[in-house]
């Protein structure tokens, strides 16, 4: 083959069907037992669909990308919205991100827009340089707000103090004087109709690429013969570790059935900052616009051993990566693509378009020529292909 590629994640499988398109062979690996990454969403063993690794919202402003995925399917309208409990003892429930309803609620108040800027105002500690997820926090909402909705969720998130995490990390949380309870205010906001892996299915599919999921690179990298490697893994294990283990965030999920139970929750997400080993509860139905008589849900458990699921943004996991970094521009023929590749707190659609800039370059600089073509075509039939 041409193209060896580890992951069928996001950053694999676009990388595989733009190189499959402009006429490369493609060999993608995944030593899962299925294609999608973290996308991955089945019918569980009651009938309804879930996301195996976490809920998985797709958002974007790029035009670009989202042209792009609807080659591969059709869209369900969805804007997400979640709820935070800050005490369970109570019970209440307040929109997240902090808007004008949030404030009101939880204050007994009843102000408008401009009031809400004015108590803001009041509120927060005004930070310069802002460096950290807490200048982040405290700059905006200061310290009751953050204490409430912040501080707790982020150390069980990620084992760490919002002091000790970069600023993008809680950036990604706005705050709001007005109404909008949205999670997210992209432009385009919506699931794929039939769910990530049938797109997934959608976006393999090509003569060109050959998947084979079950196999890790380890076991084939001896006897690989290809061109070039794209690799979507993480990178220090690329570079066994040489100089030391990039921290990466683990999740254990909890999925659970509910029988009989149409609706858990008024929103998909409801967090739990303050109480509980779990983060947060999202129930797949909202998500999906199932119906469906039960009710799906995963409870998720933050931990540092597992899987690896989030790379830690502060300063010294980012110089660590540089020098990762360092050797994978020193490679000629193999590329780093994606989250844990890349070691970027990347969204979906930041992987896609990563991956579409990746493929595009590579297939500049390897164009596939008539002559290729032809070797292709002999070997392939050779193969029986
Ligand atoms: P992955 O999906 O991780 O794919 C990499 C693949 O490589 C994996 O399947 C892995 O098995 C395989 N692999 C690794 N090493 C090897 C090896 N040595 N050999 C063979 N195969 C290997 N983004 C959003 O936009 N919206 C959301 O709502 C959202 N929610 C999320 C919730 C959770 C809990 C998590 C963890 C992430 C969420 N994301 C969300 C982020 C999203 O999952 C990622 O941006 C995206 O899936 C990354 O794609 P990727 O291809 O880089 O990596
Ligand atoms: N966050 C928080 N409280 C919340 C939600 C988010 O403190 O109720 C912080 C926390 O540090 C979290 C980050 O904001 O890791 C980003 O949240 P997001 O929902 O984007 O996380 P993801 O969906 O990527 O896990």
């Amino acid at each position: 083959m041409d193209c060896l590629i580890v992951g069928a994640g996001f950053a694999g499988a676009v990388c595989a069907r733009e190189l499959a398109d402009a006429g490369h062979t493609v060999l993608v690996i995944d030593k899962r037992k299925h294609i999608a990454g973290n996308a991955y969403d089945r019918l569980d063993a009651h009938g309804v669909l879930i996301h195996q690794y976490g809920p998985h919202i797709f958002h974007t402003n790029s035009d670009k990308v989202f042209e792009y995925l609807s080659r591969f399917t059709e869209w369900r309208p969805y804007e997400h919205r979640v709820l935070a409990v800050p005490d369970v003892r109570s019970g209440r429930s307040y929109p997240l991100p902090i808007n004008r309803t949030t404030i009101n609620q939880l204050y007994g108040l009843d102000l408008d827009e401009a009031g809400i800027a004015a108590f803001l105002e009041r509120s927060r500690e005004p930070r310069d340089p802002i460096r950290t997820s807490e200048d982040v926090v405290l700059n905006s909402v200061g310290p009751d707000l953050c204490n409430k909705f912040f501080r707790g969720y982020t150390r069980k998130q990620w084992g760490r103090d919002l002091s000790e995490l970069s600023g993008g990390v809680a950036a990604r949380i706005p705050t709001r004087c007005n109404d909008d309870d949205r999670y997210f205010t992209d432009r385009f906001q919506a699931m794929p109709l039939h769910g990530y892996t049938a797109m997934f299915e959608r976006l393999l599919d090509h003569p060109g690429i050959d998947v084979r999921t079950g196999i890790a690179y380890e076991q084939i990298v001896s006897s690989a013969d290809c061109r070039m490697t794209i690799f979507s893994g993480p990178i220090d294990a690329y570079y066994d570790h040489r100089f030391g283990p990039l921290p990466y965030r683990s999740l254990r999920f909890e999925h659970e059935h509910l029988a009989g139970t149409a609706q858990l929750q008024s929103v998909g997400t409801v967090n739990y900052p303050n109480d509980h080993d779990y983060t947060r509860i999202t129930e797949f139905k909202h998500l999906t616009g199932q119906q469906h008589a039960g009710s799906s849900i995963v409870r998720e458990y933050p931990s540092a051993d597992g899987d690896p699921y989030y790379p830690i943004p502060n300063p010294a996991n980012e110089a660590l990566f540089k020098r990762y970094e360092a050797l994978a521009e020193a490679e000629n023929d193999v590329y780093f693509i994606g989250r844990l590749a890349q070691y970027r707190y990347y969204n979906m659609d930041q992987v896609v378009a990563a991956a579409l800039a990746l493929s595009r370059r590579l297939n500049a600089e390897h164009a596939v020529t008539p002559a290729h073509a032809h070797y292709q075509t002999t070997a392939s039939a050779a193969l029986g292909a």
